[in-house]
């Protein structure tokens, strides 16, 4: 059985740890491109039940914004590219979502249909371009923005998004920092003190505690990962959300010399004890792994049940992959759980494994895989 398991605790807890580290911001949680893969709709009830909550979530298509709203969720939605059109700008007031405005068309469309007075759209979220050249108004032109806006009406929250917040001491952080301060603190001085600002993602609230603000955004990190390069998700006592496993279907010994499925990329040193996991990249397990990537087999046949480390052997195909179970007894490996990851091996290795990032390994698993929720 390939399944994708969703631990609501994890993101409860990992939301607590966001809390801890900036417990005077609000949280708007990253819940785009189908909450990293882990599914909007189990995602959203962990965020805002128990203990922790957050205070809005973010989103980057107003579908999805729309589908949190009709999953009940009453709080703020930030639309974090903002409207691609007029209409969705108007669509946007009709359901009530608060929108990024990064250039000139979006600014027009918001002063000429001004969101009424008690509609959360009302609030703005005035993108400043620091340094990441993707979204945003340059200082002159994110000045003369809030201006407008604010004669309109409206009420903002100055943003910006780092290029670099996972690598600390990447200089163009403290530049980005120092941009975003100056033109904040002109806005507070010259239009308004009422202006916020919303500044760090998952990596900025691990890296750079001084500079919270009003609004932190975090996504990787409510999952699980570790947003930044040099501490692990351990380090950050970070709970993985998701587990992804599978089962062994099969056994075989591999003689001596003989090679493993396509492109014979893995040879046999020596006769191998195998097992065939059914699993592949046709559900999101990454075509091209390193010859260091392991799924750990849990062998249940004991009521204490026992975890083995197997490496991954030779070319993941579109419908499996197969695994060395040397270590693991012989009567016991059929039918067998494996874990492709979860607590180990940590999505975050196998991403490094895979030469990408933990996001994307989240993002791009297929339809094919059951979900379940604990
Ligand atoms: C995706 C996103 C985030 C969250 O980023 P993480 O690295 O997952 O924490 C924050 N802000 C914006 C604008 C984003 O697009």
């Amino acid at each position: 059985m390939r399944t994708i398991t969703i631990k609501p605790n994890a993101i409860s807890h990992n939301l607590g740890q966001v809390k801890k580290m900036a417990p005077h911001s609000k949280v708007l949680a990253m819940v785009k491109s189908n909450a990293y893969g882990h599914g909007v709709a189990a995602v959203l009830p962990a965020l805002q039940q128990g203990k922790q909550q957050a205070d809005g979530i973010g989103v980057a298509t107003l579908s999805e914004a729309i589908e949190a709203r009709q999953l009940g969720w009453d709080k703020t939605i930030g639309l974090i590219e903002g409207a691609f059109t007029l209409n969705e700008w108007l669509q946007a007031i009709e359901y009530d979502i608060s929108c990024v405005i990064h250039h000139q068309p979006q600014l027009q469309w918001a002063l000429d249909n001004i969101a009424p007075i008690d509609s959360a759209t009302r609030v703005v979220w005035l993108k400043y371009n620091t340094g990441m050249n993707r979204l945003g108004f340059d200082a002159e032109g994110v000045i003369a923005a809030a201006k407008r806006l604010h004669e309109a009406g409206y009420q903002l929250i100055l943003t910006t998004h780092f290029a670099n917040a996972d690598d600390s001491a990447h200089p163009l952080n403290a530049m980005q920092i120092q941009r975003f301060s100056d033109v904040l603190s002109t806005l507070q001085e010259t239009i308004s003190s009422d202006i916020k600002g919303s500044l760090c993602n998952s990596a900025g609230i691990v890296n750079f505690p001084e500079h919270h603000y009003d609004w932190v955004r975090p996504g990787i990190i409510l999952y699980g990962s570790s947003p930044v390069i040099d501490k692990n998700a351990q380090e950050l006592d970070l709970h993985p959300a998701m587990e992804f496993s599978a089962q062994v279907i099969a056994l075989q010994t591999v003689h001596t010399d003989h090679a493993i499925g396509y492109g014979s990329r893995w040879t046999a040193q020596r006769d191998t004890k195998t097992a065939l996991v059914s699993i592949g990249y046709g559900d999101g397990y990454p075509r091209v792994v390193s010859d260091e990537t392991y799924v750990t087999v849990i062998d249940n046949t004991d009521t204490e049940s026992r975890r083995y480390r197997c490496a991954v052997l030779g070319r993941v195909a579109m419908d499996m992959i197969v695994i060395d179970v040397s270590t693991v007894p012989e009567d016991s490996a059929l039918n067998s759980k494996v874990i492709l990851w979860g607590d180990a091996p940590h999505v975050d290795e196998v991403a490094a494994h895979a030469g990408t990032i933990s996001y994307e390994l989240l993002c791009r698993l297929s339809a094919r895989p059951k979900r379940l929720q604990i």
